[in-house]
């Protein structure tokens, strides 16, 4: 037996499923999950000292690198000193400052510890500060575990939506609405009919969790217009895409401004750092200023702020989005000739750091299309890859993302190994 089966078998004695989050367990694709013992760079190595290059980078966060020197001696700089004091901190003071400086929609922002606490946060402050309790999300977008977003649409356009998970009582859901991404007339029709009880919209501007999904201009501006002219709060869920598809985040990219913003991943630099913000008049409605509870013991830890604030210190390097867009758009480039080669209905997307590959003929633009890939090729492709030290996303419905340390030799090394897996997928 492989070390990573004996060490699967192991976990699932005493952890549910042997991981501690559910798409760890390669439930999708089947086979042994990799047990990793260290990262560098674009690589990490599992039980069995096998090398891959990550397309992972734990689920984002590793846009700089595995393990990069300065952020690693900025952890160790802020441990030396103590690792959580329950009090303020002037490193808190500075990330704020980092935060509201890149992303200008920000005026204010609180610090949390992971992204479903950020979107979390954001829903009860929009809801507290409209006074208003229904919500609107859109099918396939995640926003992490809260009860009231882990939600599927109703039987009918206009119904409110069911639950996607057990232990979640239907009365949590009954105020979601969920809606199709892209589509700009149902929005508009959930508007005229309920406008004036949305407390808030969520999206993500560039869909991660559903595979790669873009929004059009026309399906954020429709949501920003209709949010001004009802009141209610458009909350950018740019925990997956901000810092990640360019340094001002998707709102960047669209030159939307949201009211609010949940932010994550990146900005921990690896470490468990999350946040949300927004107009201060939304944000002084929060404890201990206003009526909307929110807290952390562990809020803005001081180690986690060090790697976070390097993090966001070493993405401001010149043309470091240029590069990093430049290799992503290399490695789907790639993909995609090869696929044109060998007459495969494959095809790949890119937007900044962020990728998603495709078992179809065009690039899907909804939860719907995306639903009807081909999941069969996609995992035996998945395994190719995996075998020839090729880490991808163990799901179809996961976006990939490079790094600063996927050098052309490394992207070069991906495309081959596609190769030979796609000829492989054409001969069975
Ligand atoms: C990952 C993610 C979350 C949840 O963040 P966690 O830190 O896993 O709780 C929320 N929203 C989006 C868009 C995400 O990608």
């Amino acid at each position: 037996m492989s070390n990573n089966e004996t060490l699967f078998q192991r976990a699932q004695i005493t952890t549910p499923g042997g991981v501690n989050s559910p798409v760890r367990a390669f439930r999708s694709v089947g086979g042994t999950p990799r047990f990793i013992k260290k990262a560098q760079g674009a690589y990490f190595w599992d039980a069995d000292d096998k090398r891959y290059i990550d397309y992972i980078g734990s689920w984002g966060p590793a846009i700089l690198g595995h393990a990069h020197p300065e952020v690693i001696s900025a952890v160790q700089q802020a441990a030396s000193l103590g690792l959580s004091f329950g009090a303020p901190t002037e490193a808190e003071i500075l990330m704020a400052e980092e935060i509201c400086k890149l992303v200008p929609s920000i005026e204010q922002v609180r610090l949390v510890s992971s992204g479903t606490e950020a979107t979390m946060s954001a829903l009860r402050l929009a809801r507290g500060a409209t006074k208003r309790d229904k919500i609107i999300k859109f099918e396939g977008c995640y926003h992490g575990h809260a009860d009231s977003l882990l939600v599927k649409a109703g039987s009918g356009l206009l119904t409110f939506g069911n639950p996607t998970s057990s232990g979640v009582p239907n009365d949590f859901t009954k105020h979601t609405l969920v809606l199709d991404y892209n589509d700009c007339t149902q929005l508009e029709n959930a508007f005229k009919e309920l406008g004036d009880q949305i407390a808030c919209v969520i999206v993500e501007p560039v869909a991660g969790n559903m595979n790669l999904i873009k929004a059009s201009d026309a399906f954020l501006q429709t949501m920003r217009r209709l949010c001004t002219e009802y009141g209610s709060i458009l909350i950018f869920d740019e925990v997956m895409c901000g810092f990640r598809v360019a340094l001002g985040g998707a709102q960047s990219i669209y030159n939307i401004t949201p009211d609010l913003t949940a932010l994550g991943k990146v900005i921990g630099g690896g470490l468990p750092v999350a946040a949300f913000g927004g107009k201060a008049e939304i944000m002084a409605h929060l404890a201990p200023l206003g009526g909307v509870y929110q807290a952390g013991t562990l809020s803005g830890n001081p180690v986690a702020v060090a790697a976070g604030l390097t993090t966001l210190k070493l993405i401001q390097a010149p043309d470091f989005y240029t590069n990093l867009t430049n290799q992503t758009q290399k490695l789907v480039g790639g993909l995609n000739a090869v696929a044109k080669e060998l007459n495969i209905d494959f095809c790949a997307d890119a937007i900044g750091g962020m990728f998603g590959i495709y078992f179809c003929k065009d690039v899907p633009n909804s939860f719907k299309q995306v639903m009807q890939a081909d999941a069969n090729k996609f995992k035996q492709f998945f395994h190719e890859m995996l075998e020839l030290g090729i880490y991808l996303a163990p799901s179809a419905f996961e976006a990939g993302f490079v790094s600063a340390q996927h050098t052309n030799s490394v992207i070069e090394t991906t495309i081959s190994a596609a190769r030979i897996a796609l000829q492989k997928l054409t001969c069975k």
